[in-house]
């Protein structure tokens, strides 16, 4: 795949004065060893940081990171459902249902090798009135540990497929698990991606119990908040339903009690 004509990338203050910072130790080495201990002092205080920016999903210190939708928005009195990790022959077609019932539009940040079977369900996903999203092609484990071929490859591809079974582009990345490090910035860039995370989520993909999941939802729950749960992978409740079912039913009684409008990403954001 060629990246011709897509945009440069142009690394924040941070990654820059971390590359200058790195460049000077270097430099700084070969001056004299009474200098390295101090030189390694800093570069790894510097490579700590950058660890704990890829580390905490939703900070901002390794490129732009979207947590809540924009002020607009909000006085609009919008919220942002997103769902990740499907699309699932089981449990999606019910969250569609749930949605369509309460007249709420949300946001699939779908995983492209799941979409390709069956790829009806992105279909009917976008034919309801929802977005489908780029949650990247494998959800691999070691996703926080590629470089930037690797993110372009991985991510690039996912957006191709997702772009061909939705019939429209997707706009949106989220990362797994939401780490990363500096090469996803980059990436993002040149695919022409906004990284988008959370203001809060439920941990629904382990913890089966719908009250507590539900309760991590709605805490300090205002307009222009963005909730993450999982259409994917989910956890069972002790009867063995999906969890996301009954927290979703219980979620979206709860908004429309606080008059709070669930919209796709792409209608808050445009
Ligand atoms: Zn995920």
């Amino acid at each position: 795949m060629a990246y011709v004509h897509a945009p440069r990338w142009r690394p924040n203050g941070f990654l820059r004065g971390s590359a200058a910072l790195h460049a000077a130790a270097l430099a700084g080495a070969a001056l004299g060893p009474q200098l390295w201990p101090w030189m390694l002092g800093a570069v790894a205080a510097n490579q700590a940081a950058i660890l704990a920016g890829g580390l905490l999903p939703r900070a901002r210190l390794l490129g732009p990171n979207r947590t809540r939708l924009p002020a607009a928005a909000a006085a609009r009195g919008e919220i942002a459902l997103t769902l990740d990790d499907g699309p699932d022959p089981e449990v999606t077609p019910r969250v569609l249902e749930l949605l369509a019932r309460a007249g709420a539009r949300a946001s699939f940040f779908c995983v492209a090798e799941r979409a390709a079977r069956p790829p009806a369900l992105v279909r009917e996903i976008v034919a309801q009135g929802h977005t489908v999203e780029n949650h990247s092609l494998r959800h691999r484990h070691d996703f926080s540990l590629l470089g930037p071929r690797g993110y372009l490859r991985e991510i690039g591809a996912a957006q191709e497929a997702l772009a061909a079974a939705a019939g429209s582009t997707p706009r949106f990345f989220r990362a797994p698990a939401g780490l990363r490090n500096p090469f996803l910035d980059y990436a993002l860039v040149r695919l022409e991606l906004a990284l988008v995370s959370w203001t809060r989520r439920g941990f629904d993909t382990v913890d089966g119990n719908a009250a507590s999941v539900h309760r991590r939802l709605t805490r300090r729950l205002r307009a222009g908040d963005i909730l993450l749960l999982h259409d994917g992978r989910p956890a069972r409740t002790r009867h063995g339903s999906p969890v996301v079912l009954e927290v979703l039913a219980r979620l979206l009684a709860a908004l429309r009690a606080a008059e709070l409008r669930p919209v796709t990403l792409r209608a808050a954001l445009d």
